[in-house]
């Protein structure tokens, strides 16, 4: 895996994640030189399942890659919200309609499955990709940034830092921490067939929200699995316990949650449990000859399930920018850098804001508790399930600008 060659590149990326290898991949299809620096000692993604919205499928589709990723994962009919306590549906998304609607299709997909098509595309294309180096620092001069690392440093006229929520490339942009929500998430993905007695849905993703709780399923590489994810607030988080998120909470939080909730916990995974952070959003990222780019830049919380699909969307972005250069005739050497990073930090954080309070916005809805629950039940009921009044912008092409769209989707 490791190909560190002495050449020098245009660009370099911390970080190979989802975000990371998408930014190696745009770049590289435009014709550019991109070494990848990942601390791990493999590429890799740990987790269990991903939903990527058409905001997203879109562009896989634009780099070749939708096609592959379908095959490896599952198309469902429906997004489906219930409530937690009583099972009762409240609200429905038809996904036929929502591929109709914006052009490309809703997907889920195991994480592992999505890093290794866009890790593959990677070496296809030529992606210098290493291993086993930790970023440390960066340092700019003469419109060039460095990167540092233990072994040494390496410059370049672009550093995008795609290095998660953790960023060592944030404090360069803003003094802040992680967010707490004090809410934690166990995952697990299992074989199917240990769900079959259950009664589950493999066609849709199910939704269950609850009193500082909800309950999310789906299926997954082709109906061959089945993916579970529970999240729940802790009251030792609250408490400023440092222990907090452990499998006695996961327990608690979901004792009077309906019958098919309840069948569904025992199959999470309890040995390991995702404490959820997000970031305040800030409204530029990028300093000089450095970029931030996925969670480094914009680490939400996962109730639209965005986080991913937002870092993908960074890669378009920026990649369409530099390539309207090459178009017009600049090579990798003549590009101006400075032009297509401000053209780049002028649409995708003020996006990324809306989606960030957005997302914070919906985890409080959805886990009302009391009077505010039966009200959100209520106005969850009287949504007539073809307005897509609170997705269009989501999912339709204004994400991103209209001249950056994928020819083959037409604006709305
Ligand atoms: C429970 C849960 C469910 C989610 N569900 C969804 C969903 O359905 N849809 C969706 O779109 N998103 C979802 N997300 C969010 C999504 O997982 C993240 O937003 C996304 O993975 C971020 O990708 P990234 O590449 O920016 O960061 P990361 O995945 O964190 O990757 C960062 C990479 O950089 C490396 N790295 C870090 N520091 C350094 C360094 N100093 N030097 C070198 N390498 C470094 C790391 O090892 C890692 O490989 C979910 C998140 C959670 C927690």
């Amino acid at each position: 895996m490791t190909t560190h060659t002495k050449d020098t590149v245009d660009v370099v990326v911390v970080g190979g994640g989802i975000g990371g290898l998408s930014n190696a991949l745009a770049l590289t299809r435009k014709g550019l030189r991109v070494r990848v620096f990942e601390r791990a000692a493999e590429f890799g993604e740990v987790g269990a399942g991903l939903q990527i919205a058409p905001n997203c499928t879109r562009i896989l589709d634009h780099w070749g890659l939708l096609e592959e990723v379908v095959s490896l994962g599952v198309l469902p009919e429906n997004i489906v919200m219930k409530d937690a306590v009583d099972g009762s549906e409240l609200t429905r998304l038809d996904l036929k309609d929502v591929e109709a609607r914006y052009g490309a299709p809703y997907m889920v997909i195991h994480r592992s499955d999505l890093h290794g098509v866009l890790l593959r595309a990677c070496e296809r294309a030529g992606v210098d990709l290493v291993t086993d180096v930790a970023v440390t620092g960066y340092e700019q001069q003469d419109g060039q940034a460095t990167a540092i690392h233990a072994g040494g440093r390496e410059t370049a006229p672009v550093v995008i830092a795609a290095d998660g929520i953790r960023s060592v490339a944030r404090p360069l942009l803003v003094d802040d921490e992680p967010v707490s929500s004090s809410y934690v998430a166990y995952r697990g993905a299992v074989p199917a067939a240990q769900v079959e007695a259950l009664g589950v849905s493999m066609r849709d993703v199910v939704v269950y929200v609850g009193p500082k709780c909800h309950f999310v399923q789906y299926p997954l590489r082709g109906g061959e699995m089945f993916n579970q994810v529970a999240v729940f607030e802790s009251p030792k988080a609250l408490a400023g316990e440092e222990d907090w998120g452990t499998p006695d909470e996961l327990d608690a939080a979901f004792v009077d949650t309906c019958t098919e909730v309840r069948a569904g916990l025992p199959l999470m995974w309890r040995d390991r449990w995702w404490r959820m952070f997000d970031r305040e959003p800030i409204p530029t990222w990028v300093t000089g000859r450095v970029a931030l780019s996925g969670d480094s830049a914009h680490a939400p919380l996962q109730y639209l399930a965005q986080g991913a699909v937002m870092a993908m969307e960074d890669a378009y972005v920026l990649s369409e920018h530099v390539g309207s250069q090459l178009a017009a005739g600049a090579t990798a050497d003549s590009l101006d850098w400075d032009a297509a990073l401000a053209a780049y930090d002028a649409v995708r954080p003020e996006h990324c804001r809306r989606v960030l309070t957005t997302a914070r916005a919906w985890g409080e809805l959805w886990h009302h508790v009391g009077d505010e629950r039966l009200w959100r039940n209520a106005v969850m009921r009287a949504r007539d399930v073809h307005d897509y009044g609170f997705v269009d912008w989501l999912y339709g092409p204004t994400a991103l600008t209209p001249d950056q769209e994928p020819p083959m989707f037409q604006p709305l």
